[in-house]
């Protein structure tokens, strides 16, 4: 037998790869393919996950053997294999196909969050590639996916590149939703009273829901606290579902943590394949940093140590880590463009990171956030006026003091610019009493709760 160097063979294999793909599928697919065995008639490749070997075999395998036919000048049968195979020899098989489809319409789908600027690392690399997999061929292998991790992890920014790759690639129909918007579609159709010109019919919902070939919906808790709407998304679900119509959700918890979640929806989202997204490590900030500063065309340099600094301290969420980018470079700008400097970095971001901690009271925390929410003043919430989209927020804002502070009444009304106690009572009840009836309130109220760090601890 002759000596070859199946190394070089590869790598002249790689570079012809390289030729015929995009970037993004180039590098997720095959940057880290390696070939390891060459015998007669056989290539055995390694891969780093086992979902390469499903994904090559289903997608990739004609133009791998059609390329490594014109380096090699021989036909070869394909092997893949993982790190863990090669230990234990175990090998897994499944197949299907997808249809395609066409239409414009509206997808809800934010052009700028795509594969190619979604850098990874190793918290994250199994949920992008199982969403790139997901999105070269909807339908079909992992129905549905189901992405969990924390706030400010990418779940959104995979969602939104899932499908904006699949409208590039193709002309299915994709609708991004959150779950706020599907509770809010479906309830319209409850409510035939409150004047006919947004009323919806259940057709339309239907339409808008069904008549899709992907359908991603975000932040699905949410579906937790809405009662009525559960059994709703359940019969969308079976329908697209049998209808192998790909379906995309995402969560802070994991299915097993949905526990007010009716059982038959927690074992469906279970059917397809769930990922999850860790915190990023030091590596992955750093390598996200660069990227942002990359992109924002930055033409003040941003030094080594400010970097470190950003990375140190922003541990566990990407939207604070991009904030503090924008906030130094903002702050740069407007000391009319000075250099970019440790100093200067700590001084645009002297009251940005922890700050919810260290807060004074509890009560003005709150005052801060439900204003923050309904785009009003704190002024207005402990003001008089009586006006609907003031004392809302402001009713709203009592009873999570007394629900979750548990501060007490006579102290609520003073914090709130001197009120009597049976003007907190009575907005206390009047809330407690619409919680339980109200689905839409009940996850405007979670949704402010879950920017209230210690209630959640
Ligand atoms: P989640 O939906 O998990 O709360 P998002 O998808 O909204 O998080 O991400 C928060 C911000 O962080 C977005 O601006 C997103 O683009 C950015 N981001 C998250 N992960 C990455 C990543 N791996 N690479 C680049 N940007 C990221
Ligand atoms: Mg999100």
């Amino acid at each position: 037998m002759i000596y070859v160097d199946i190394n070089s063979i590869w790598n002249s294999f790689l570079e012809k790869m390289q030729e015929n793909l995009t970037p993004v599928l180039y590098d997720m697919w095959f940057s880290e393919t390696k070939l390891i065995e060459l015998t007669e008639e056989r290539a055995k490749i390694l891969v780093p996950m086992s979902l390469h070997k499903k994904h090559l075999k289903e997608n990739y395998i004609d133009l791998i053997e059609k390329t490594f036919t014109d380096v090699t000048g021989s036909i070869f049968k394909f092997e893949f294999v993982t790190e863990d195979d090669i230990n234990n020899e175990a090998i897994i098989d499944i197949d299907e196909i997808g249809v395609p489809e066409n239409t414009s319409f509206n997808s809800n789908l934010d052009p700028k969050y795509t594969f190619e600027n979604f850098v990874s690392g190793a918290s994250n690399k199994f949920a992008k590639a199982t969403a790139l997999a997901v999105a070269e061929q909807p339908g079909s292998m992992y129905n549905p996916l189901f992405i969990y991790g924390k706030s400010g992890l990418g779940k959104t920014h995979l969602m939104h590149a899932i499908g904006n790759y699949i409208k590039e690639n193709s002309r299915k129909k994709v609708l991004y939703v959150t779950t706020d918007t599907f509770v809010n579609d479906f309830l319209k159709i409850y409510r035939k009273n409150e004047g006919d010109s947004n009323f919806e019919t259940i057709d339309s919902f239907k339409d808008k829901y069904r008549n899709v070939d992907v359908l991603m919906i975000d932040d699905i808790q949410y579906l937790e606290i809405a009662h009525k709407t559960q059994q709703e998304f359940f019969n969308t679900f079976n329908d697209l579902y049998t209808n192998n119509k790909q379906i995309v959700i995402a969560s802070d918890r994991s299915p097993d943590d949905l526990k007010k979640l009716e059982e038959r929806l927690r074992t469906r989202f279970v059917w397809g394949l769930i990922v999850d997204i860790l915190p990023p490590d030091y590596q992955l900030r750093m390598d996200i940093i660069d990227k942002k500063i990359d992109s924002n065309n930055m033409d003040t340099f941003f030094p080594q140590d400010v970097k470190e600094y950003i990375a140190n301290n922003c541990t566990s969420d990407i939207r604070k880590l991009e904030g503090a980018i924008t906030r130094i470079i903002a702050y740069a700008a407007i000391m009319n463009g000075s250099d970019i400097t440790l100093e200067l970095a700590m001084d645009a971001l002297k009251d940005y990171f922890g700050k919810t901690v260290i807060s004074k009271n509890k009560i003005e925390q709150v005052l801060q956030i439900v204003a923050n929410n309904y785009n009003i003043n704190v002024e207005d919430l402990k003001g008089k006026r009586k006006s609907n989209d003031i004392t809302i927020p402001r009713q709203i804002a009592m009873y999570i003091c007394r629900i979750y502070l548990k501060e007490s009444l006579p102290k609520i009304g003073s914090e709130f610019g001197g009120k009597d106690h049976t003007t907190v009572m009575h907005a206390v009840n009047k809330i407690k009493k619409e919680v339980e009836k109200n689905d839409e309130l009940n996850i405007e109220i979670t949704k402010i709760l879950n920017q209230i760090p210690w209630i959640n601890e």
